[in-house]
């Protein structure tokens, strides 16, 4: 009993300390990451390489999807009222996420829906906070976590510079955007997304990886890009066998974003050669 609680506290300092002091962030032409983490499988980068190439910038037109009704079959997860769709990840009670004037705005924790979903097409709008604050991923940062493990990332990088597997559009970890498509800080930026849950027989062996196809602002950002697993800080992706469907999260990192407008479809997808 005693040796499990002191290995426990001796772990609590690790990890604190670790995260303190271990992890050497490396800046290459103003862009700060990782170099000490592990090769993505492809060889070539690490994860949260700062020489990874940024995604181009293209500056978005309108959007189709701005401000639009949601289709007959959606299931609208936030209409500007309450986020009576939602529980706090953590606690499965109340969200600590403000609502106001039509708006959920990010704060406290992590949030997951009530239902739970494997392949959806996905409608959300967010809205980075103005003056923007911080740097890299200090600035409004946020996620879309389909099954609460595969994230998308959401993140002001308008004028702001973080490793490209880190910024908006991209598999976070794993697949940067195509292009840098975000609005100023203060506009409302539209993220229209079609994922297919993964795939794995009874032995929990991957019959198909998770895909993702993403546009943002109207603009192409990934094109059914595979997941290599879930997406996690410094780590590769590794998959393990979990349900069918698991709650859609959305993430609070420290910094609130504001939302509003999500619907999903939850249809699932068939493919033919
Ligand atoms: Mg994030």
């Amino acid at each position: 009993m005693k040796k499990q609680i002191v290995s426990t506290l001796l772990l609590g300092l690790t990890v604190a300390a670790m995260n303190a002091a271990s992890f050497p962030e490396v800046t290459i032409d103003g862009v700060a990451g990782f170099q000490d983490t592990p090769l993505e499988p492809d060889g070539k980068w690490h994860v949260h390489d700062p020489a990874r190439p940024q995604p181009p910038i293209v500056t978005p037109g309108a959007s189709f999807s701005e401000n639009a009704a949601p289709p007959s079959d959606a299931i609208v997860l936030f209409d500007g009222k309450d986020l009576s769709q939602w529980v706090d990840k953590k606690t499965g009670g109340a969200v600590g996420w403000t609502v106001a004037d039509g708006v959920a705005t990010s704060a406290k924790g992590d949030i997951i829906t009530t239902n739970k979903f494997g392949d959806i097409q996905l409608h959300l709008e967010f809205c980075e906070p103005t003056p923007p604050k911080g740097d890299g991923q200090g600035r409004g940062n946020s996620g879309v976590f389909f099954m609460g493990l595969y994230e998308i990332q959401v993140l002001d990088c308008y004028n702001n510079k973080t490793y490209a597997d880190g910024a908006t559009g991209g598999l976070y970890g794993q697949h940067p955007a195509l292009a840098n498509a975000c609005r100023p800080p203060g506009n409302w930026e539209t993220y229209d997304m079609i994922f297919t849950a993964p795939r794995f027989d009874a032995d929990g062996k991957v019959l198909s990886p998770a895909y993702v196809t993403v546009t943002l602002n109207g603009v192409v950002v990934q094109n059914h890009q595979a997941f290599r697993g879930p997406t996690n800080w410094r780590t590769v992706g590794k998959y393990h066998p979990h349900a069918a469907e698991l709650p859609l999260a959305l993430q609070y990192h420290n910094n609130s974003v504001s939302f509003r407008n999500i619907w999903v479809r939850s249809v699932p997808f068939v493919n033919e050669p």
